[in-house]
């Protein structure tokens, strides 16, 4: 995230599946991050270009990130923000945002972009 607020490439990690090497971050995205919070909203985000994924991530090219946290409550199906956070996410631009009830997201939302 530093990295890209910067202007340049952002690291991803070279760990278990991950590619290594780095990309730039989308700006669609970024601006996605800015205005979820601009609008009140808290989260944690626990990954971004970096992190091990599935082989075909789209965290690798820079246009997802993860959040285990919203407004304070971690992510899970009891969290009460967790339907309002989704759907901003969605009116912001988001094309796919999966969240607990999606296999594999039972403790975070991903976002793309
Ligand atoms: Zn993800």
């Amino acid at each position: 995230m530093q990295q890209a607020e910067r202007g340049t490439r952002s690291l991803r990690s070279s760990y278990q599946r991950a590619p290594g090497g780095s990309v730039y971050l989308d700006i669609q995205m970024l601006w996605g991050m800015h205005y979820l919070t601009k609008a009140g909203w808290s989260y944690r985000v626990t990954e971004l270009a970096g992190g091990s994924h599935s082989k075909k991530s789209s965290h690798y090219r820079g246009v997802s990130f993860d959040v285990d946290y919203i407004n304070g409550v971690k992510v899970g199906r009891g969290n009460p923000h967790l339907r309002g956070f989704m759907w901003k996410c969605r009116q912001l631009g988001a094309r796919e945002v999966k969240g607990p009830g999606t296999a594999g997201h039972s403790s975070h939302v991903h976002v793309e972009w």
